[in-house]
């Protein structure tokens, strides 16, 4: 192990798509001679959402919706024109995943050869951040899993969703419990197999296993069983009364959340050519097949949804008005209203939609809510769900991230800053920051200068933060207040 600490003006833990749109941000910027070091342990993202080698895992927002470059918001679209041009094949729609994780990578590729060409100097390493700690010349230091030392004036924390601590520990070394659903195992054809969760990495988990030919039941459980709603058009409503709420909330200082659902339901039933079905949102129970068969029918019939055109236009709000929600509501929010937003906010391409009803058609797959308990019983496991209990051979934990204090201490760089008083937990998720420069708050609420946190990590400050658009823009944000902190001379203190 060395100790010997190597220099640096900016070290930047992560290179996905936020790491890669941040170092997009702050290259172009730097005078030559600036050294900047770029971490990451696992470049190739094989254990993420943008790596899965799996075909049938497509992106959930439209290609011409995932530009990664705010300035330029047709670059996937094109790249990806250029690419199946290259290869004879038709520009999809929803492409798969692990082409855009090529294209976070080529343009990467693309920032670093720019730097370089302008002399800054640029390292990017393989490895792990295990340690970011005060260093002995009032600089940070990070410390690599290698052994591997570096000293930095800014660190850029961009480590992407943080797995689950998990919620089922007893089950933790089960044979049968898989608590990693981007490591599967290959699992007897005829298991009989409960995913855990009905979000994008259920049912990611549910096609990997339809494509493996898969033919033992399968089901998907969580405590709502709502499956996401189906991505339509990108067409947009005028929402008048959301943007009246706005302003009368920047007048006023603070939103209350029941003026701001009022607003957004005045919105959608103007946008809507029936009067909405407002049960759908929150109480509708778990997805069944005939309502994914209906809303796909709506899709293929070229039937505008109000809700979604108002979702659409609404979504740059979501931020300012987060920000402007007093904090009782944003904890009624978190309890009562994440999961109807995030059915609503994140939905599946149609195509991915028609795969899973492909399954429920030939009964191997059904979807259940009341997810309360597994247990491990005799052969196998036992599902407790409200008023029945199925059983299972094989458990696949997939309920995706997690940002409570447990996760946040899964990651050690993480871990050891929370020790030192330097991260605090946010208690909607994530850490606590300053909102205008995305430095972390510490154990006394001060800012801790010459870090910057972005991503997931951020989730109970800006709510957001699950969606390549979202992350490219909070990237551009931090680059802002890193320039203008370098600007004021705001160091380390
Ligand atoms: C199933 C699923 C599907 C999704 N589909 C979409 C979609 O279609 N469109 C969309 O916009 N969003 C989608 N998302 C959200 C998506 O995860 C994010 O948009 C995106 O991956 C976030 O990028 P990121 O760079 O913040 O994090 P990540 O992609 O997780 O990247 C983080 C990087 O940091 C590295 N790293 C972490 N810790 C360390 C450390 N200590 N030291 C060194 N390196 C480290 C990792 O190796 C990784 O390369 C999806 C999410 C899920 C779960």
């Amino acid at each position: 192990m060395t100790s010997e600490a190597e220099d640096a003006v900016i070290v930047q833990i992560g290179r996905g798509p936020t790491g890669t749109a941040l170092a997009r941000q702050l290259l172009p910027g730097l005078p030559a001679g600036t050294r900047y070091v770029v971490v990451d342990r696992d470049p190739a993202a094989t254990r993420l959402p943008f790596g899965t080698p799996e075909p049938t895992h497509l992106i959930n927002t439209r290609a011409a919706k995932s530009s990664l470059n705010l300035a330029d918001p047709d670059e996937f679209q094109r790249w990806l024109t250029d690419q199946a041009a290259a290869a004879g094949q038709p520009v999809a729609e929803f492409p798969a995943r692990a082409l855009f994780g090529r294209y976070v990578r080529d343009m990467f590729d693309q920032a670093v050869q720019d730097a370089t060409a302008a002399g800054v100097v640029l390292d990017v390493v393989v490895d792990e951040a295990i340690r970011v700690a005060v260093g002995d010349t009032r600089r940070w230091r990070v410390e690599c899993a290698s052994g591997r030392v570096l000293a930095a004036d800014r660190v850029a924390i961009c480590v992407g969703m943080l797995p689950q601590s998990d919620r089922f520990p007893d089950l933790v070394g089960v044979p049968g419990y898989f608590a990693d659903p981007w490591e599967l195992p290959a699992l007897p054809d005829d298991a009989r197999v409960a995913v855990l969760g009905t979000r994008l990495t259920a049912i990611d988990t549910a096609l990997t296993l339809a494509a493996r030919g898969h033919t033992g039941p399968v089901l998907l459980a969580s405590r709502s069983g709502r499956l996401p709603r189906l991505r339509g058009p990108e067409t947009t409503a005028p929402i008048p009364h959301v943007e009246q709420c706005m302003q009368r909330a920047v007048d006023a200082g603070m939103l209350r959340l029941v003026d701001f659902g009022r607003a957004l339901m005045a919105d959608i039933a103007a946008a809507s050519t029936e009067p909405p079905d407002w049960s759908e949102v929150r109480d509708c129970g778990p997805t069944t097949r005939a309502m994914l068969e209906h809303e796909l029918a709506g899709l293929d019939g070229g039937i505008e949804r109000g809700w979604q055109q108002v979702v659409n236009g609404a979504s740059p709000m979501l931020l300012p008005a987060w920000q402007l929600l007093v904090e009782q509501d944003r904890t009624e929010f978190f309890a009562e209203w994440l999961t109807p937003l995030l059915v609503h906010g994140a939905p599946i391409p149609p195509e991915t939609a028609r795969r899973v009803l492909a399954a429920m058609g030939a009964g191997r797959l059904r979807v259940f809510g009341g997810l309360h308990a597994v247990e491990r019983v005799d052969h196998g496991f036992a599902i407790h769900l409200d008023g029945t209990t199925e059983f299972a051979d094989v458990v696949i934990n997939a309920t995706g991230a997690g940002t409570d204090i447990a996760a946040l201490r899964t990651q050690p760089v993480l871990a050891g800053l929370l020790d030192d008083g330097l991260l605090t937990a946010h208690p909607h998720g994530g850490v606590r920051i300053e909102v205008s420069t995305f430095e972390p708050l510490d154990a006394f609420g001060a800012p801790v200068r010459g870090i910057y946190v972005v991503g997931d990590l951020v989730r109970g400050a800006v709510l957001v933060t699950n969606d390549v658009i979202a992350l490219s823009f909070q990237a551009a944000l931090v680059a802002t207040a890193m320039r203008a902190n370098d600007e004021a001379g705001v160091h380390i203190s």
